[in-house]
């Protein structure tokens, strides 16, 4: 029997109804679906097939990723269409290189569906500009986190190179990542706005100064959260010497 195709698909930062169509057309058409533990309820409903849960945090990988690898070619070789259902864009900081590589070495079909990310959906919550005219023409996307056994990252170099910088995966490391940028030469008056659950009902803004990261992922809590960084978040950090954390329901 010929193997069937596996896609990589976007789930996007949350928000049902910022699937793609075709991120939502194959969840109900396909015969199996892997999913990350950060997909929500409403986007899960729309699967017919099977489920199977992969379980991936941010940050922390409960199933070896050779396993989910081993579990993609499987299915692809019992199914015809195979769904590997990621958070945000599966292009950024998901991991998709080891499974593309896995599967294009066994010559299974691949295709890749993009997602919105996290940088995206909170730059619409808090209607600002990544790229903020005459005062942000370049963005980074970074993170911090380095696994076992991986080349040292030159984040800090590229955040204080960018006028803007959406560092992912960041929020729980943000006092450390404070003090890492500012002993690098960031201003420690460099407006900072953390995004948590961004696109989700329950999504919260809070904006101050670089110099008070720590404390404001603290004020923020648990929870998937973007860290945003430059001078286009320069009112929101002066609004927010009144009113630390705003959230949509406010
Ligand atoms: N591929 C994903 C990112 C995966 S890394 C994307 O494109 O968005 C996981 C990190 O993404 C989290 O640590 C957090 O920094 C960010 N993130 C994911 N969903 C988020 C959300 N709804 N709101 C804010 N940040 C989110």
């Amino acid at each position: 029997m010929k193997a069937g195709t596996v896609y990589l698909v976007g789930a996007g930062p949350g928000a049902a109804d910022l699937l793609t169509l075709r991120a939502a057309r194959l969840l109900g058409e396909a015969d199996i679906v892997f999913h990350d533990a950060l997909v929500p309820p409403e986007i899960l409903a729309l699967i017919s097939g099977k489920r199977v849960a992969v379980g991936k945090r941010s940050g922390r990988f409960s199933t070896a990723q050779a396993f989910i690898n081993k579990q993609l070619l499987d299915a692809a070789r019992r199914y015809r269409t195979v769904v590997r259902l990621k958070g945000g864009d599966p292009m950024l900081f998901g991991r998709a290189h080891e499974e593309i590589a896995f599967l294009r070495r066994r010559r299974i079909a691949l295709e890749i569906v993009p997602g919105v990310t996290a940088a995206s959906a909170a730059s619409a919550d808090l209607q600002v500009s990544l790229t903020r005219r005459g005062t942000a023409r370049s963005v980074a996307f970074v993170t911090p986190r380095v696994a076992a056994g991986e080349a040292p990252s030159r984040w800090i170099e590229v955040v204080l190179a960018a006028d803007t910088a959406a560092i992912y995966m960041g929020a729980s490391d943000a006092a450390r990542i404070a003090a890492e940028l500012v002993a690098a030469g960031k201003a420690p008056t460099t407006p900072v706005v953390l995004v948590q659950n961004a696109s989700l009902p329950e999504a919260r803004q809070i904006a101050g100064t670089l110099g008070q990261l720590g404390a404001l992922a603290q004020a923020l809590g648990d929870g998937p959260a973007v860290i945003l960084l430059g001078e286009a978040y320069r009112e929101l950090a002066n609004e927010a010497e009144h009113a630390l954390i705003t959230s949509r329901s406010a």
